[in-house]
């Protein structure tokens, strides 16, 4: 069979997961925790199964989680989606993300994206004839050149894939940000894609400003959600798409002949979690103090990074410790030192002589101090 995705092997997350399962090494690879969601959120479950909410949800999702989502987003940002006509429940931010992009996007079209870039932007940007675009973002700052998107905007950019904040890098989009965005969009037929999965992972008391938040910006995207990171339950793949009533339309065309409907009880479950600002509102928080506590024990190592400004994530420079490559210093640590990461040329499409790795802190303390102490002998 010829392969639609010819230059696509298995996802670097699997990977790096799997050797870390092989070998017993402390996985700081794959984002996701490695402690329980809240037996709050756990009993809402058990108890939507026994009120026998066991069957279909609604193709746009279960209505009461649909009415907390436009609630709590009207609350967070002041931003109002019709529950019926604007707010999409999807299986995670991934079919969100593929979605919006299907929606949007047919042969010929081109997609800007900026590197390093999350692995699922490319695949369905092709999937649909798309031609992805890459503006490169540089360490440590990571900030987007706003020079390089304006020389790459053309008569086919039909699509803008936005990450804040970004992973890998853990950069935070800035009101300046947005406001050059909106500047290049305003009289152009393009959309937006806004992958804002770690919008409550901020850190430093900075402001977050999602692309809901600039009318120019949102009359246009697809915000993408997902209750994974938020609510530590990144196995239940529960997102949702954010859009103007028109792209909801469509969008929704889609995503009714991918998945049809997603898992009924957890979604009746966290629309009464929802309804308590506290859970996501302490979040940046409690992972603030798991990155300074990560930061502090790195401090000895010959690593050298610039603190995550969100995002459970952490890059750090290996260029003083090693010239190997990333991705082969990734795969010796997990088998020599037990701690496996992320090697970052994985997320830019042409970059082989790079010597940046990505951990996960979403660990608990114990973890991060053991990988810490094997770090610091590097
Ligand atoms: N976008 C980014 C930037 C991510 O890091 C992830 C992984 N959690 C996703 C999208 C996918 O989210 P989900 O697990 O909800 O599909
Ligand atoms: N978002 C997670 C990460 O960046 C991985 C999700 C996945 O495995 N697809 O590590």
């Amino acid at each position: 069979l010829p392969s639609k995705l010819p230059a696509v092997g298995t996802t670097i997350f699997t990977v790096m997961s799997k050797l870390a399962a092989d070998t017993g090494a402390l996985n700081l690879s794959q984002g996701f925790p490695n402690f329980n969601t809240d037996a709050r959120l756990l009993d809402l479950v058990d108890k939507a199964m026994r009120q026998g909410h066991n069957q279909y949800a609604p193709m746009p999702g279960v209505p009461v989680l649909r009415e907390a989502i436009a609630r709590k987003t009207s609350e967070v940002y002041g931003v109002d989606y019709h529950p019926d006509f604007e707010v999409t429940v999807t299986t995670g931010a991934t079919e969100a993300i593929f979605a919006a992009i299907t929606t949007v996007v047919r042969p010929g079209d081109e997609v800007i994206i900026f590197e390093p870039a999350y692995d699922s932007y490319v695949p369905a940007i092709e999937l649909n004839g798309g031609t992805p675009v890459y503006v490169t973002m540089t360490p440590p700052d990571y900030a987007p050149d706003w020079t390089q998107v304006r020389e790459k905007i053309t008569d086919r950019t039909r699509l803008v894939i936005v990450n804040t904040p970004q992973n890998p890098t853990g950069r935070v989009w800035t009101a300046d940000d947005l406001t050059q965005l909106a500047d290049l969009v305003r009289d152009r037929d393009i959309y937006l894609v806004a992958d804002e999965v770690y919008e409550h992972i901020v850190f430093d008391g900075r402001a977050y400003h999602s692309l809901m938040s600039h009318p120019t910006l949102q009359e246009r995207t697809f915000i993408c959600g997902s209750f994974g990171k938020t609510f530590h339950t990144t196995g239940w793949k529960i997102g949702y798409c954010l859009a103007p009533k028109e792209l909801t339309a469509e969008f929704r065309k889609i995503h009714q002949f991918v998945t049809f409907s997603v898992m009924t009880p957890m979604q009746v479950a966290l629309a009464e979690y929802l309804q308590e600002p506290e859970h996501y509102l302490s979040l940046s928080a409690f992972y603030q103090r798991k990155r300074d506590l990560f930061a502090e024990i790195l401090a000895a190592s010959r690593f050298r990074f610039k603190l995550a400004e969100g995002t459970f994530f952490q890059t750090v420079s290996y260029a003083a410790i090693t010239d190997e490559p990333d991705y082969d210093l990734a795969i010796r640590l997990t088998h020599e030192i037990g701690v496996a990461s992320i090697p970052v040329s994985v997320f830019y499409h042409n970059l082989d002589d790079y010597r940046i790795l990505r951990f996960c802190f979403a660990k608990d303390d114990e973890m991060l101090l053991r990988a810490g102490e094997r770090l610091i002998k590097l």
